[in-house]
């Protein structure tokens, strides 16, 4: 499922979406799961799911997922609620940059630098690869794509006139630096030259989603971006220009060793790769605050889907889960009878079952599931055993599983969990409750033991030994027997 989504919501329900349960900036978290992120929402219900509660389904990827309460199809809040922050992806961009793309982008601008004659043209020409190319990185950066475009991809398709609107949002730039240069006063020099360098990369980024100079000239769209972003966007300015400095100051560092045409391709060079560098981290935060400048976007690896009989499997935990939490019982029991319906053999169904119908106290119920259970989870997990055992027998004092098998490996379990009382119950009148049961031998044989090592009687130890010698005086286990037989003489003896 590496399906990608990219719509955009209609500002209403962006304004819905803000004045909401909460502002853009804030976490949701799946209801039922507080340290899970939300990534599904149910308005009627008023119920944030996180991927925790909606499995999808790998063999039905166009079927919308469902609200556990309602029914109703789940609205996707993007994965932009369950992104990491871009700050603390700082390395990722880097490395971004080093993809075969970005970096035959940058060779490909240091042979520019190295050997394109002086013509006007040429260099525009240059430009508007460079510009489609950046605009593309922060394209697919804020779809959350990992690989970066190929350098092929900056002289195909549309985009070319991008640069001439980039130009153009620049010419406006230096145009009001002129007039506040114009009028004198330093100060105001300084705060408008200030102020558009931290307007640039909001209109930088509504050029290259929108791909309207309207949109990238217009201060209630940029002004978006950056209410969208609150005072991260001061961190993603900090950050940026770091890396607007970085070309400059590597090219002083080495302005003294080299020669001056060595030193223009490697500023070129360099230019190229911070600057996709850049791209990556501008896209990176619509990517992140998605929501806020209305956009709902999947993560490229999106959330696991399963195929059908296993998606219906976690569908039917995850929802009785729900209902458990919300107090609907009933409901929960219905969803776990129509899965186990399906897959009468899952553990995980079964003791969610089970767990339930003991919570419920429905004895009658809880007994009749548990001769289904019990064989099944003294096969599959001891632990979940033992427990359904200890709760049947809360339900039914003298309650015993009517197969010889399961008696036999639970009093073992119990034994080890050093409950001989419960373990001996379970082998008592073994050979008369299954005559037929061919391990009879082994289990008294465990149950000497349970008298002898865990009780200290060491009467019907004897007894029970007693009994394997003279009803199977074939048996394989004789040579124990013995061994026991001698340890109970020992015991005797220093007692
Ligand atoms: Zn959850
Ligand atoms: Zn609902």
């Amino acid at each position: 499922m590496r399906a990608l989504f990219f719509c955009l919501l209609k500002p209403s329900d962006l304004m819905s979406w803000r004045a909401g349960r909460c502002t853009p900036m804030d976490k949701i978290h799946c209801h039922y799961h507080a340290a899970q992120p939300a990534t599904w929402t149910c308005r009627p219900c008023a119920r944030s799911y996180g991927d925790c509660c909606v499995p999808l389904n790998a063999d039905a990827p166009d079927d919308a997922p469902k609200c556990a309460l309602c029914a109703g199809t789940l609205e996707f809040l993007g994965a932009a609620n369950s992104a990491q922050p871009f700050w603390e992806r700082i390395p990722s961009f880097f490395a971004y940059g080093l993809q075969s793309g970005p970096l035959a982008f940058a060779a490909l601008l240091a042979l520019a630098g190295l050997f394109l004659p002086r013509s006007l043209l040429l260099w525009l020409l240059v430009f508007s690869v460079a510009t489609k190319y950046f605009h593309s990185v922060i394209e697919g950066s804020s779809q959350a794509e990992r690989q970066a475009p190929s350098l092929l991809s900056a002289f195909t398709g549309e985009g070319f006139t991008l640069f001439i609107k980039q130009l153009a949002v620049f010419m406006v730039a230096f145009g009001v630096l002129w007039l506040a240069a114009d009028t004198g006063s330093r100060g105001l020099f300084w705060l408008v030259n200030l102020g558009l360098l931290l307007v640039m990369p909001a209109s930088i980024i509504r050029l290259a989603l929108d791909k309207q100079l309207g949109a990238a000239l217009s201060p209630e769209q940029v002004g978006q971006v950056i209410s969208a972003m609150g005072w991260r966007y001061l961190i993603l300015c900090a950050f940026l220009f770091m890396l607007w400095q970085s070309p400059s100051w590597v090219t002083m560092m080495l302005a003294g060793g080299l020669p001056r045409v060595v030193l223009l391709p490697v500023a070129a060079f360099l230019f190229g790769y911070f600057g996709v560098v850049m791209c990556a981290m501008m896209g990176y935060a619509v990517f992140q605050y998605q929501a806020a400048l209305g956009y709902v976007i999947a993560d490229e690896e999106g959330q696991a889907a399963y195929p059908a009989a296993e998606f219906l499997r976690r569908k039917a935990l995850a929802d009785a889960q729900v209902r458990i939490k919300e107090g609907q019982l009933e409901q929960a029991l219905e969803i776990l009878t129509l899965a186990l319906q399906r897959a009468p053999d899952d553990l995980a169904l079964n003791e969610r079952f089970h767990q339930l119908l003991y919570g419920l106290g429905a004895r009658e119920r809880c007994l009749r599931h548990l001769a289904h259970y019990l064989p099944l989870a003294s096969r599959l997990s001891e632990p979940q055993a033992v427990t359904a055992l200890l709760n049947a027998r809360q339900l039914q004092a003298d309650y015993l599983p009517d197969d010889a098998l399961v008696c036999e490996r639970l009093a073992a379990a119990l034994l080890q969990r050093h409950k001989p009382r419960e373990a001996l119950s379970l082998l008592r009148n073994l050979h008369r409750r299954f005559p037929d049961y061919p391990h009879i031998a082994r289990a008294y044989l465990l149950a000497a033991r349970g008298f002898a090592e865990y009780l200290g009687e060491l009467g019907p130890a004897r007894q029970l030994l007693q009994f394997i010698r003279q009803r199977y005086p074939q048996s394989s286990l004789l040579g124990e027997v013995a061994a026991l037989e001698a340890t109970l003489d020992r015991l005797e003896k220093t007692a």
